[in-house]
């Protein structure tokens, strides 16, 4: 099964298009790299997917569903690192992973979240003192939580140092060796070909390549 399938996707923002006709799968387990310069139609690809934006044209499906049929079933499934993630200043970290344990129904401990992203120390800290850098991991532990079988990672490496970044990587591989679908954005070749099976570039909103990192590297 496809984790993800975009079909003919086109997105119109007033004269704008953002999107135009992309066609796109994503298999379940694969590493997938969606590289393109800002403005390439990135988020909005992702914010159709998890059916906050509607697309204008064209459908997709998300883990089999169709994604505004079943976006409560993909949402509990997904774990999201958006690109204009926000925390809650006054909530502590323990209290944001707690926050979405429960929402998930899931049973996954805060503490260990934390050390997995690198942010033990801070758990009982307010969110609203963390640098950006720590904000980010906390985000991330956010979508770790419940064994998602897709993530989907908007940008996930900008405004990390590269401890942050290596961290990132490692849990890419980590979440895809437990069997997770990874969907990851970004501007920078350098980053998604450090990682990914599978690279898709969009330019202007189209998809003018996809193919696997050695064949784009072959290309090149
Ligand atoms: P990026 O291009 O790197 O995704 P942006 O700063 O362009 O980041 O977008 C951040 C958010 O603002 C996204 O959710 C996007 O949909 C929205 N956005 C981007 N451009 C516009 C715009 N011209 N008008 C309104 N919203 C926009
Ligand atoms: P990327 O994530 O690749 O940087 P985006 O999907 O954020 O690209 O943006 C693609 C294009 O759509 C940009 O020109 C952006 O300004 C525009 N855009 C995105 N969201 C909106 C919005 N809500 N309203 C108007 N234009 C938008």
């Amino acid at each position: 099964m496809a984790a993800i399938e975009l079909d003919g996707v086109t997105k119109q923002f007033g004269n704008l298009t953002a999107l135009q006709g992309v066609d796109l799968t994503v298999e379940e387990g694969e590493i997938f790299g969606f590289l393109g310069p800002n403005g390439a139609g990135k988020s909005t690809t992702i914010n159709i997917l998890l059916d906050f934006v509607r697309a204008t044209d064209g459908s997709a499906t998300v883990l089999g569903h169709d994604i505004h049929d079943k976006s409560k079933a993909i949402r509990a499934r997904t774990g999201v690192l958006p690109e204009g993630y926000d925390v809650y200043d006054r909530l502590t970290g323990r209290q944001h992973l707690q926050f979405v344990v429960e929402s998930k129904g899931a049973d996954d401990d805060p503490d260990a979240l934390a050390e997995r992203v690198g942010i033990a120390d801070a758990i009982d800290r307010k969110a609203g003192g963390y640098s950006k850098g720590m904000q980010q991991r906390l985000v991330l532990a956010m979508a770790l939580v419940g064994e998602p079988d897709l993530l989907i990672l908007d940008e996930p490496t900008t405004g990390l140092d590269p401890n942050g970044a290596r961290l990132m990587r490692e849990l890419i591989r980590e979440e895809n060796e437990r069997g997770a679908t990874v969907f990851f954005s970004s501007h920078i070749l350098g980053q998604v070909e450090a990682v990914c099976d599978t690279v898709g570039i969009l330019q202007d909103g189209r998809l003018i390549a996809k193919d696997s990192v050695e064949g784009l590297r072959e290309a090149a």
